[in-house]
């Protein structure tokens, strides 16, 4: 008899890394624990009170009192949760509603929610692209994109982010005939830069290709109607599909795609994490539901979150900090750190004036390097966002970053 083999053993070096990282002392950087939560900017952590810097509550819907209202409401009536599929005893009016909610805020003929963003990528992609299609997709997308493709069974054939060139030699190399898909991001979440959709669409579209865009982190803020970047670049007529989330600017849990594909609704039958899996619970789509619809004339809201990254982004940069886009072009601001032990004191000690940004490290982020990564909340007033600047220089210069 052999041994067993243990299947951990490839986790080894994380595992060394992760303990060598918290032998210097430093307080684990993915450990943190919110003990209340006060407001979408302001959360008790290590019993002290501290500014939230690092959500994806862009637009500051999980305190709306209308949004928390249509949540208990629906405990109320319709129970916990669904217990069921959306094919089966999952789909409550709720649900139909929040459908109704995305066709009305994208202005698009259809709507699909999944319990997740993660899972609509995963279903929507790899539903539509299969074994013998082609996916073009941005090196730097999301793990749910990969995922999505990995599970479809597509040829994949990754370009340089955001290059345009690269994109449309990658296209004129597949084969005629065959099914083609390009997927790219409105924003990308580690940078916080944008992608110029307009001209890469219309390379796409120029080789007979579908268009996906995940606007997860554009939704709500970026746009005139809040529906993401390629809405603000004039260009969402061309997309085929958009993913997005309700876990960023609408503020609970799910996924959707909208489209105006005249066959979408057969994706209902036919994709599996929308088939096999639980449908969101009643209160979730009724927060949901509220948040969008409130979300549709946020116009002020959406221009005091640009006001506050132009800000951060002119503080950060006098400061003396490298950041991850020359202007600001998102809700998020990436501060690059020197290296993964260096992001991890700036880390603790930026937790320690009293503020929380997310520490990203690879592989989540591109050409390896550590970003202490912060996001905007349209509920952040001015004086926090000052706060923000005043905290980051007294940190910087404890580690001598800046
Ligand atoms: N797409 C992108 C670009 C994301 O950043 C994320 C989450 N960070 C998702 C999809 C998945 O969203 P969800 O949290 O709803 O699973």
């Amino acid at each position: 008899m052999s041994d067993t083999t243990d299947l951990f053993s490839k986790f080894d070096p994380l595992i060394k890394m992760r303990s060598d990282l918290l032998a210097t002392g430093v307080t684990d950087p993915f450990g943190l624990v919110m003990e209340r939560v006060i407001s979408p900017t302001v959360a008790m952590c290590n019993g002290r009170e501290t500014i939230l810097l690092g959500t994806y509550n862009y637009m500051g819907m999980t305190f709306d009192p209308d949004v928390i209202a249509a949540g208990k409401q629906a405990l109320d009536d319709f129970g916990s949760g669904t217990t069921g599929s959306r094919v089966l005893n999952g789909t409550y009016a709720g649900h139909k509603a929040v459908e109704e909610a995305l066709c009305d805020f994208y202005d698009m003929k259809h709507a699909m929610v999944f319990s997740t963003g993660y899972q609509a990528n995963l279903g929507i992609i790899s539903t539509i692209a299969g074994k013998g299609d082609y996916i073009v997709l941005d090196i730097d997308s999301h793990a749910s994109i990969w995922d999505g493709c990995k599970m479809g069974d597509a040829e994949v054939v990754p370009f340089k982010h955001n290059d345009i060139e690269a994109m449309e030699k990658r296209l004129k190399r597949i084969p005629e005939g065959a099914g083609k898909l390009v997927v790219l991001e409105g924003v990308y979440s580690m940078l916080g830069d944008i992608a110029p959709l307009k001209e890469m669409i219309a390379v796409a579209k120029k080789y007979g290709a579908m268009v996906l865009v995940d606007e997860a982190h554009s939704m709500g803020f970026i746009g005139p109607n809040g529906r993401g970047v390629a809405e603000e670049q004039g260009c969402l007529d061309d997309v085929d599909f958009v993913i997005g989330t309700f876990s960023k600017s609408v503020g609970t849990v799910g996924g959707f795609c909208v489209s105006n594909h005249p066959k979408f609704e057969i994706m209902r039958l036919v994709c599996r994490p929308y088939v096999f899996t639980a449908s969101l619970p009643p209160s979730v789509v009724a927060t949901a539901t509220t948040s969008i619809r409130k979300l549709m004339t946020a116009a002020e809201k959406r221009a005091h979150l640009w006001d506050s990254s132009r800000t951060l982004h002119k503080g950060l940069t006098d400061a003396g900090f490298q950041l991850g886009t020359t202007e600001p072009q998102s809700a998020i601001i990436s501060v690059i750190m020197p290296d993964l032990e260096r992001g991890a004191m700036m880390w603790e000690a930026l937790l320690r004036e009293g503020l929380y940004v997310n520490l990203a490290r690879p592989p989540a982020t591109p050409a390896n390097m550590t970003l202490l990564r912060c996001s905007l909340c349209a509920e952040h007033s001015a004086e926090q966002v000052q706060q923000i600047i005043g905290m980051f220089t007294r940190a910087g210069q404890a580690v001598s970053i800046i």
